[in-house]
């Protein structure tokens, strides 16, 4: 098992700072849009972005947080987690449910990988009203798609074997930032 550092503080603050541009310019700005980090870390990458965004353009950027951790399709029983009754999937803001009616919702997550988590971070999204439209961001991108999902802005695009893994340190929940990749 061998790892190897892929992105260090400085390009991961590099690549953060570089896709708030690229959210303020793609959609002119920043009015209407709500930004949605998925569970643990895709959260404290919005609000890193968003923190940023508020320094370039001069107002707050919404951050949300959605949890679809129990929402996934693929997990060993292999049955829609939202049929078997436990579909906990929750958008919120310091415990406040957040509309996303005719928003521009941001999604940002860690990693993407087959998509699947994205769909189901969709699929929990229009149950709760009809964005205007969706937008994805990641830290990385490592490839292995299986739905037609692709992101808006990437930090690093990183073709994996899928015997790689990719491991994604934060300093607010991990003590410290980094991005590694590991061969087992
Ligand atoms: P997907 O649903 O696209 O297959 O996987 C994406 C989700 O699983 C993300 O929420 C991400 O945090 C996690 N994930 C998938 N592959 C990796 C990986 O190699 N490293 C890390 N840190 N997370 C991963
Ligand atoms: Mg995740």
């Amino acid at each position: 098992q061998d790892q190897h550092v892929i992105m260090d503080d400085t390009a991961m603050r590099r690549a953060l700072t570089r896709i708030a541009h690229e959210i303020v310019e793609k959609n002119r700005g920043i009015d209407n849009c709500l930004f949605v980090g998925i569970r643990t870390r895709g959260i404290y990458l919005a609000k890193r972005i968003a923190e940023r965004i508020a320094d370039i353009e001069g107002k707050p950027v919404d951050v949300g947080e959605l949890d679809i951790t129990s929402y996934r399709d693929d997990r060993e029983n292999g049955r829609l987690t939202e049929a078997a009754g436990e579909s906990t999937a929750c958008l919120e803001n310091g415990g406040q449910p957040i509309s996303i009616q005719d928003k521009k919702v941001i999604l940002i997550d860690d990693v993407l990988y087959t998509g699947r988590t994205i769909r189901a971070a969709m699929d929990a999204l229009m149950d709760r009203g009809r964005p205007q439209l969706i937008q994805l961001a990641v830290l990385v991108d490592r490839g292995h798609r299986e739905l037609p999902i692709r992101p808006d802005y990437v930090g690093k695009n990183v073709p994996t074997s899928k015997l790689e893994e990719i491991n994604v340190s934060l300093t607010e929940f991990d003590g410290s930032d980094k991005v590694t990749i590991i061969h087992h």
